[in-house]
């Protein structure tokens, strides 16, 4: 079993403070950054339990569209693998039907153990979020259990 982290790492709250930032009317439901118990028992070795992951709510709407961005994040360095729809993406093996839970309302975002600190911005492709907004996100609860 990976131990439990007491904090997620800041790259992984990035993710959703920015997303939030940026999309502050997107839907939060299926966002997560530390495991719940269940979700422990459930998967003893995900990056969950180090701080090392982040869900992101998929929300064509308001939010993120989480089928962008897991092709968009392809390219960020900081990514060890992407999970989204029954696709599972890494660098060494590339796009892939994943067998796993398939994770219909969320993009799994796993970060690489050298990116933990790494909070430049995750979504590039979607601009600049106003000034107002990021101090909003930043006083916003975060999700302190996930699944
Ligand atoms: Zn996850």
């Amino acid at each position: 079993m990976i131990p439990l982290a007491k904090s997620a790492q800041p790259a992984a709250i990035a993710v959703l403070r920015q997303a939030t930032a940026l999309k502050p009317k997107r839907k939060k439901a299926s966002d997560g950054l530390l495991p719940s118990k269940a979700h422990l028992s459930r998967s003893p070795n995900s990056d969950h339990n180090s701080g090392f992951a982040c869900d992101l709510t998929h929300d064509i709407t308001n939010g993120i569209d989480c089928r962008q961005a897991f092709i968009e994040l392809q390219s960020d360095p900081r990514v060890k693998y992407l999970i989204f729809q029954g696709r599972i993406w890494s660098k060494e093996k590339g796009d892939r039907e994943f067998g796993g839970y398939a994770h219909p309302h969320h993009l799994h975002i796993s970060i690489k153990e050298d990116c933990g600190k790494d909070t430049s911005p995750w979504f590039p492709w979607l601009g600049k979020a106003k000034v107002i907004n990021k101090v909003k996100a930043k006083v916003k609860p975060l999700p302190k259990k996930e699944g």
